[in-house]
């Protein structure tokens, strides 16, 4: 039976399904027969599902029961009420419910439902996002789930066919996201080396700047009031569609009109007759400061990864609004004009991923379905469907019936021409051959079979086709994953680059008590990803809650974790305690801030009171970058507010827009912390250095010696550059060297118990600490070191850092 490979493009505005059958990529029609259904869902009084065009027409006269636009929400634990029928959904189930539908289409075009299917993420999707995305996939039905980047996507289904190596910019310009990536490929292998974009910047602001256009110019005719009650707004829904229809219109035509014949915006008082005309000039200027910003945006992504506009190779254009002349030329023209031909912006992503099931070896078919009826000796053919190889081996074997004598021989031809050796089969029917492909295009190929006479043998399936294309790197991690111990250090399970799938388990032990009930007082493992040594500076992604784990769980016990991340990023994390027997099983809490409106209110205010002792601060120390920076904070402050007034009432992209307002001044703060902090950051380095080069002189190796050397005159040049990760990082050898030397040091047992005498208040376990510590005494003032040592290395279990580095380590109950 064929394989069929399926693709899922689950876009924000639209999305679409697609096959590939190892021959040819067909995008399948929806019920209309078109090939994008919108991404709406609507549900009415009695629990009825609409999907796509159908409930498309409900948004503009009953939005309390049609949705849109949710895949902004995907990650989130933001529920979408419907109001008829006090339903409330997840932005993943919302989005299992398009992909049912999309299925369903599938299914009539195909004669079976898709068991498995590549589904595309935006590259701006973090961990949170990519996994409510696989689960959307299996709600919707599917059993097996890849997931692609959809710049990924968008190269394949533009360069399977033709050699283009070098660097690739992938502009998508969606309905409400822009997304820029620059891709690499070398050696028939492609991977994302950047991205950025705008969350906020898309076709919908060109019907807006258009709509405000119309209303412009229909208050020059009219007396109209500012849009305010909902019957306004919904007035102004239906300006926004025709505007819509106008904009897409001008992507042809050099003009469009904008006609509502008795447009009710004042409620229903005096309806107005809208007949505007535009040109497609008129319109560009219009939009022409939109076109502005996604141009910087593509400069910054280049800029960053130093690289210049004459270097890349291809540009590939895909979202609907690349249809507009005047983006494709404002940006074309800033790469050097090279934009990659033939491609249907509206398809691209769909097609990519569908080839790319086949490249993963993603059968759609059902496990069940039966054989074909056959006519001549059947023959099983095992290759890649899609290879970046030009010789690809094909292994087959014949499977005669009662009968029938096995072929002598057997050899391919390609269609167009070549033909390959003979090639002997084995005793049990089996056969290699070599494939010789044509770069970058589907290759057809008919298998021969001849018995010892000569004579052909005709066979049940002889025809089949490889296509020579790019394949995908395995997406390498993009920062670190690990774990945050408690005294603020990571333990790093996945460095970053990582080939993905990995799974790694690690040993640790607890630095705190769980008693057996729980009680309240459970153990976390927090889970971080980031390059910072100082585990409180990366981002936290998720935790581990140790809780009732049925008998008491002392400090020192061993916990196992295991982190497991599959291709498409998604993460397990488990802890078994080998002393209780429990497991504890994907209890990862993944932390996308939700979007819950008091918890942004909150972290509003936090971020304001933060902003006046920042200033405070950076006053202080004079520090004139710093203020500069702060003095950005306010306005986006008031923005934000804003913001959340809207969001307050009921405007879910309020909402995230304050979100996104958040995370930047945050991030402003933080990285005026950090200038702040820098100083401190230096002395602290200048100290360790200083340290280690007493003990490592003192007790290291030459080779420790030169390690020294080399690791101070790093971090004197990035105490030059500024860079703290790089500065961060050489302070961490810095003290490994010293430790090394330290340990052998016959004083350190004497040293190191010295310390932890003085240090007994911030034992996690005083009494225990102290106990040991009368212990030691003895063995110290008879100088045995070896005794010594073994106190020491008890008491290191109640020393897990100090009380304040694991509260800023994310209160990390391991070591
Ligand atoms: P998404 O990736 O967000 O699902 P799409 O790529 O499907 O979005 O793009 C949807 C947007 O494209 C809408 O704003 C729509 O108005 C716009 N659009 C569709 N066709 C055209 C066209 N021919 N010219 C300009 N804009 C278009
Ligand atoms: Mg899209």
């Amino acid at each position: 039976m064929k394989t069929i490979h399926i693709g899922i493009d689950l876009g924000t505005t639209n999305s679409a399904i697609a096959s590939f059958d190892g021959e040819a990529v067909s995008v399948i029609p929806n019920s209309f027969g078109e090939n994008l259904t919108p991404s709406i869902v609507r549900i009415d009084r009695r629990g009825n599902l609409m999907v796509g065009r159908q409930a498309a027409r409900y948004l503009e006269t009953d939005p309390a029961n049609t949705r849109s636009e949710f895949k902004r929400l995907m990650g989130t634990d933001v529920a979408t009420g419907f109001a008829a029928s006090g339903l409330s959904l997840l932005a993943e189930e919302l989005s299992a419910r398009v992909i049912m539908s999309l299925l369903s289409d599938a299914s009539d075009a195909l004669g079976f439902t898709p068991r498995a299917a590549v589904i595309s993420t935006p590259a701006l999707f973090e961990l949170p996002q990519n996994h409510a995305t696989m689960r959307a996939g299996k709600i919707g039905g599917l059993q097996e789930v890849l997931l692609i980047q959809e710049p990924v996507a968008s190269a394949i289904s533009a360069g399977w066919r033709e050699d283009t190596p070098g660097l690739w910019l992938i502009f998508d310009l969606g309905g409400g996201t822009l997304d820029i990536s620059l891709l690499e490929t070398r050696e028939g292998m492609l991977r994302v080396m950047d991205h950025s974009g705008d969350n906020f910047l898309g076709g919908k602001d060109f019907d807006n700047v258009l709509a405000d256009w119309a209303l412009d110019r229909l208050r020059q005719e009219y007396d109209l009031p500012d849009i305010k009650s909902p019957s306004e707004r919904r007035a102004l829904l239906k300006l926004k569609n025709a505007c819509e229809q106008a904009k897409i219109e001008l992507s042809r035509a050099e003009r469009s009109a904008i006609v509502i014949p008795e447009l009710c915006i004042d409620g229903g008082g005096n309806p107005v007759d809208v007949d505007l005309e535009i040109t497609r000039g008129e319109f560009e200027k219009l939009i022409a400061p939109l076109a502005d910003r996604a141009l910087s945006i593509c400069l910054l992504v280049i800029e960053h990864c130093r690289v210049s506009a004459d270097e890349i190779g291809r540009v590939v254009f895909v979202g609907g609004p690349t249809m507009t002349a005047c983006i494709r030329t404002r940006i074309g023209e800033a790469f050097g004009g090279r934009i990659a031909p033939g491609i249907d912006p509206m398809t691209a992503v769909v097609r990519g991923a569908a080839l790319y099931a086949a490249t993963a070896g993603l059968d759609a078919t059902p496990a069940n379905a039966g054989p074909r009826p056959l006519k001549g000796m059947a023959v099983r053919i095992e290759h890649l469907p899609v290879t970046s190889d030009l010789e690809p081996f094909v292994v087959g074997r014949f499977l005669p019936g009662p009968g029938e004598q096995l072929p002598a021989a057997v050899r391919m031809r390609r269609e167009d021409g070549f033909t390959g050796p003979d090639a002997a089969v084995g005793s049990e029917g089996s056969f290699v051959l070599q494939a010789s492909l044509q770069r970058y295009c589907r290759n057809v190929f008919t298998l021969a079979a001849t018995d010892a006479a000569g004579r052909e043998i005709p066979l049940a399936t002889p025809r089949f086709a490889i296509v020579h294309g790019v394949s995908i790197a395995d997406p390498p991690l993009s920062r670190s994953v690990g774990v945050a111990l408690a005294d603020d250090s990571v333990h790093v399970y996945f460095p970053k680059g990582t080939g993905l799938p990995a799974r790694k388990t690690f040993v640790h032990k607890t630095v705190k008590s769980v008693s057996a009930g729980g009680g309240g007082a459970s153990l976390s493992v927090p889970i971080v990803q980031g390059e910072f040594y100082r585990a409180h500076r990366n981002c936290l992604i998720g935790s581990l809650e140790i809780d009732a784990v049925g008998r008491d769980l002392p400090v020192g016990s061993r916990i196992e974790v295991t982190l497991s991340l599959d291709r498409s990023g998604q993460m397990h994390a488990r802890a078994d305690i080998p002393s209780t027997g429990k497991t504890f099983d994907n209890i990862i809490h993944i932390l996308i801030p939700t979007a819950s409106l008091e918890t942004l209110e909150e972290a509003l205010k936090t971020a304001e009171s933060r902003s006046d002792q920042a200033l405070k601060k950076a006053f202080r120390a004079s520090d004139a970058r710093s203020a500069r920076n702060v003095n950005q904070v306010p306005a986006l402050l008031v923005e934000a507010k804003r913001s959340l007034e809207a969001a307050c009432g009921g405007d879910y992209d309020a909402g995230q827009r304050l979100r996104r307002l958040i995370l930047e001044i945050e991030g402003t703060l933080d990285a005026v912390d950090q200038a702040l902090e820098w100083p401190e950051l230096v002395q602290e380095a200048n100290e360790k250095i200083e340290v280690a080069v007493y003990w490592v002189s003192a007790r290291g190796t030459s080779s420790e010696q030169n390690l020294l050397d080399q690791a101070i005159t790093e971090a004197r040049s990035a105490i030059d550059s500024g860079d703290a990760l790089e500065l961060d990082r050489r302070v961490k050898t810095i003290r490994r060297l010293t430790d090394a030397a330290y340990h052998r040091d016959p004083r350190s047992p004497f040293l190191t118990f010295d310390w932890y005498s003085e240090n007994i208040a911030s034992a996690t376990d005083v009494p225990r600490a102290a106990a040991l510590l009368d212990e030691g005494r003895e063995h110290y003032r008879q100088g045995d070191a070896d005794a010594l040592k073994s106190i020491n290395s008890k008491l290191y279990t109640f020393f897990p850092g100090t009380e304040e580095e694991r509260k800023r380590s994310f209160d990390s109950g391991v070591r």
